[in-house]
């Protein structure tokens, strides 16, 4: 057995940063970004107004109150996107709306809540402070200042940003191309009616699901049976196609595992036991010729076992780092959080316990409990349908204690109404 640092240390050997292009920043949501960013212009750009108002002199209005208002002459309107920057001498001001460029000969916004509102002449019945409600010119950033890292992901926020610094198109790394294919005999469509044996195959949508939330461009989907044909056609097809490769199902010992069958000659693929639980065995390597030209670079492969828990947890261990460093992240792991449990488990000796779970967090902090209700089982497909998140249990740890600490992730799909 190995652990399972050893194996995802091998994975992210054999992982090289997919090339970059130039998309325009709404087709770069959710993507890594390839460039260190600097800030081309000034955030804000130009030294505006934070209020609805007029752009006074502060001198002018150092007097006013309710009892004796200051009168000043209106000389210009400024709505937002205004580009007139109107002189102002004593006694004058200028209507200014949120946003729009403040006048050069303005130093303070006396808000419209502390006036009459006039459009020719105003009454100003308050003073305002020099620089009051004055947005200053590069007060955010100003051009050079950094303000994306390469290898951060394209969030919302992180395309607000960009779009305000000057950006309208930005490099990120290719879409990793992956092909998922299921495999098993036993297996139908999701919805169609099931004969003695069969069930649904719900580890097609499980794996594209997720790798398409991680940044995937889904090449196919697929499910053969366990005849080694079958597979073997779909690899020559997809493996000159696919940056990455998943498979599911026919990795163990048994008769009728046609992916250990087939690609465990040879040695382009390793089947390996990884001391974790579910997910014990699973294959990695990268394809070479014959399925690709003599030379060529073929796509890397993931036979990952077929249990649904066991798939799911071994793409968010194994696939999912690897799909980010394809995309050039700089962070691969997701970050553990600390919780404590609600309820004891059971768990498996000499293997790291991966445990879909529900974590809550509440005033008193983060709680987690198995999100199977009737103990652990990588066949409990059932109990994923109420997992945020997984724990996960050190290998020396026989059993979990209620009011222990232990280690959780939550998904990135993670929604409150699942808390
Ligand atoms: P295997 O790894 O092929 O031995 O499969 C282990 C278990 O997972 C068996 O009970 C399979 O029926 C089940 N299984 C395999 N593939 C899938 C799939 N695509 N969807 C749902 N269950 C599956
Ligand atoms: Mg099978």
């Amino acid at each position: 057995m190995i652990e399972v640092e050893t194996q995802l240390a091998r994975v992210l050997a054999e992982t090289e940063q997919l090339p970059v292009e130039r998309v325009p920043l709404a087709a770069a949501h959710g993507r890594v970004i390839a460039e260190t960013v600097t800030a081309r212009y000034s955030l804000p750009p130009w030294t505006n107004s934070a209020m609805d108002g007029y752009a006074v002199r502060a001198l002018d209005v150092a007097a006013a109150s309710p009892e004796s208002p200051v009168t000043l002459a209106v000389v210009a309107d400024l709505p937002a996107g205004a580009s007139a920057n109107p002189s102002l001498g004593p006694g004058q001001a200028a209507r200014i709306m949120t946003g729009a460029p403040v006048p050069s000969d303005a130093d303070a916004i006396v808000p419209v809540e502390a006036s009459d509102g006039g459009v020719r002449r105003v009454r100003i019945t308050s003073p305002a402070a020099p620089g009051a409600h004055i947005r200053v010119a590069g007060e955010d950033r100003t051009p050079g200042d950094p303000l994306v890292a390469a290898g951060a992901r394209a969030g919302a926020e992180v395309l607000s940003a960009l779009a305000s610094a000057g950006y309208g198109t930005i490099e990120v790394a290719r879409r990793p191309r992956v092909a998922v294919i299921a495999t098993g005999s036993e297996l139908v469509a999701p919805g169609e009616p099931l004969e003695r044996g069969q069930i649904p195959d719900s580890n097609s949508l499980l794996i594209s699901s997720l790798a398409a939330e991680h940044g995937a461009e889904l090449i196919d989907v697929l499910r053969v049976s366990d005849e080694t044909t079958h597979l073997e056609a779909a690899l020559h097809e997809l493996a000159r196609r696919c940056d990455v490769i998943v498979l599911t199902g026919g990795v163990s010992m048994g008769a009728y595992d046609p992916v250990k069958e087939l690609l465990s000659p040879g040695g382009q693929v390793r089947f390996e036991k990884v001391a974790m639980q579910p997910g014990k065995p699973q294959g990695f390597g990268r394809l070479a010729a014959p399925w690709v030209g003599d030379g060529e670079v073929g796509p890397l492969v993931f036979g990952l076992p077929g249990n649904p828990v066991s798939a799911w947890v071994s793409f968010l261990v194994f696939v999912r780092p690897c799909l980010r460093a394809l995309q050039g992240a700089s962070v691969v792991e997701d970050p553990t959080l600390s919780a404590v449990a609600e309820v004891g488990w059971r768990t498996p000796p000499g293997r790291r316990q991966y445990l879909p779970a529900r974590i809550r967090t509440t005033d008193a902090g983060v709680s987690v409990s198995p999100a199977a209700a009737r103990g652990s089982g990588s066949h409990l497909v059932g109990s994923l349908a109420d997992a945020n998140g997984y724990a996960i249990v050190g290998a020396s740890v026989e059993r979990v204690e209620a009011g222990d600490v232990v280690q959780v992730v939550r998904l990135m799909s993670d929604v409150d109404a699942r808390l």
